[in-house]
């Protein structure tokens, strides 16, 4: 009774959670699909705790548990409530390496009851599984359980290691590091602990046990080695790749445990975090191998950095001659960066927006997938400052756009816009795709000085002709904008 009871709790876990997922790929019920998925976990999680049995017995440990649960829920709200828009991807990455690391716990909890088994029954003899367990087909489940367990183990700590990494990179504690042949170690080391894994399976006895614990190491060492030296622009697929990489090893929880919820949790998470991967690889130019074997970028981004300084003369538009060119134009289009982000002007922004329509200027928004600090950076900061979702286009359509426009208002915006992913071969950022913003009739590129962006590089569409400079913080730019155009 308790066990059906139980199993609906996993079912409207599961449901809700694919619900929630459906619902946050649209800025309208993203917050809801959030709140939809969270109600579904807590009964799950909840029913875990009061109906789960084990040999007639309840779990019990509750002041562990919510002791746990209490301490966990107030460091998520202050955290949540306190991070930055900016510093977004920075606790992103920090939480996804926590559930990495309770994948791996799970593994070393479990390993430690096969183990205790071991010491017990058997000793340095093959075919343990054989010699522990009576019947074959429990045999077969035994060592199907030890992969699993091995799986979650190494991906869930090479998930933990990665995130540190790549949170210490994006707050910039940690710098880009990579020694001659990286790339060939790492790969031997990768192979060595799948091999030794792969072993232990078949050939555990009590005297190898430590094995497993030097797999651990090799996949920390592996994951602090495979996210060190990547760099500049590409560090959003690494992180999506993490994501998809806890969620694989959470759904080897899931089939360890026999609980479905965490199955399905752990599958649409490995799943959704995949295709992100591979849709930000299209968008940054790069293979999944590359980022497997974990360089690129970052040698070539940081020696780009060191070549920097204003090249070629910029011009400087004032904000009168801004604002008379913005609200004689047919259409304008907003291309919104990480300064907007930095700067919060995404309301004054929208006010902008609504101020030129009103004068009857088609106004519009053009996304770059890596625009910001983290995938759909720009859809939630403009959905927040509530833009209409309609009047964002991706970037295969706004390069259509660009060339009937009369003006493109660059916010804060760089690297994406950067036309030396298209022309300069040695360029960190070659082959990245990037909104053809100089296609448009005149360009205004609002930031606060001639700085390179986060690929630390030069932008020619600064020196062009058809480019003008508005100086100044987004927002305070924004709002003398606003306050020119109402002048008129
Ligand atoms: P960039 O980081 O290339 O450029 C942002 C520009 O904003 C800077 O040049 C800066 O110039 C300007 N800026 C900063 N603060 C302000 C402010 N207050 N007001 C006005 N301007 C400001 O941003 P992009 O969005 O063009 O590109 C994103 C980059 O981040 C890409 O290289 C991408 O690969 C990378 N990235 C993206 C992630 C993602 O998932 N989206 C994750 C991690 C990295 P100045 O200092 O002169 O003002």
């Amino acid at each position: 009774m308790e066990l059906s009871l139980l199993t609906v709790c996993y079912l409207i876990g599961s449901l809700t959670f694919i619900i929630g997922l459906k619902m946050l790929s649209h800025p309208d019920s993203a917050r809801k699909g959030n709140l939809v998925a969270a109600v579904g976990m807590t009964i799950a999680i909840l029913g875990t705790i009061f109906l789960y049995e084990e040999e007639g017995k309840k779990l019990g440990n509750y002041s562990w548990i919510f002791g746990g649960l209490f301490l966990g829920t107030v460091i998520g709200v202050l955290a949540a409530k306190k991070v930055k828009m900016t510093a977004m991807p920075e606790m992103v990455s920090l939480f996804n390496g926590m559930g990495g690391a309770c994948a791996a716990l799970i593994s070393v909890n479990e390993f430690g009851h096969i183990s205790k088994m071991l010491t017990v029954s058997t000793a340095d003899i093959p075919g343990w599984h054989t010699t522990i367990i009576v019947s074959p087909e429990e045999s077969v489940n035994m060592i199907g359980m030890v992969i699993t367990i091995f799986l979650g183990l190494i991906i869930g700590t090479v998930s933990f290691a990665g995130s540190m990494i790549a949170w210490g990179k994006l707050n910039g504690k940690v710098k880009d590091f990579a020694f001659p042949g990286q790339q060939v170690f790492n790969l031997i080391l990768l192979a060595g602990t799948l091999i030794t894994a792969g072993y232990l399976a078949f050939n555990l006895t009590a005297n190898n046990v430590i094995l497993f614990y030097i797999i651990a190491i090799a996949s920390l060492i592996y994951g602090v080695l495979f996210v060190l030296p990547i760099g500049g622009a590409d560090m959003p697929v690494v992180i999506s790749l993490l994501n998809s990489f806890t969620g694989v090893a959470a759904a080897c929880g899931g089939f360890l445990y026999d609980n479905q919820v965490m199955l399905t949790g752990g599958i649409l998470v490995g799943a959704a975090g995949t295709l992100l991967t591979i849709l930000m690889c299209k968008a940054m130019n790069r293979s999944l191998t590359n980022v497997l074997i974990g360089s690129f970028g970052g040698n070539k981004s940081s020696a780009s950095a060191a070549q920097t300084g204003p090249q070629g003369n910029y011009k400087e538009i004032s904000l009168s001659d801004a604002a008379v060119c913005m609200c004689y134009a047919n259409k304008v289009i907003i291309v919104p960066g990480y300064g907007l982000a930095v700067a919060q002007a995404q309301h004054v922004c929208h006010e902008l927006e609504k101020l030129l329509e009103e004068k009857g200027v088609n106004v519009s928004y053009a996304i770059h997938p890596v625009a910001g600090r983290m995938p759909g950076h720009m859809n939630v900061l403009l959905a927040e400052a509530d833009v209409s979702y309609d009047k964002l286009q991706e970037m295969e359509q706004a390069n259509d756009e660009f060339k009937t426009t009369d003006v493109v208002l660059v916010l804060g915006a760089n690297d994406v816009v950067n036309p030396a992913a298209k022309t300069d071969a040695s360029s960190p950022i070659y082959g990245m795709p990037i909104l053809e913003v100089e296609q448009a009739k005149t360009v205004i590129v609002n930031k606060r000085s001639m700085k390179p962006g986060y690929a630390g590089i030069e932008n020619e569409l600064f020196f062009q002709p058809k480019t003008s400079m508005l100086f100044g913080d987004a927002k305070a730019a924004l709002q003398k904008l606003v306050a020119e155009i109402k002048s008129l």
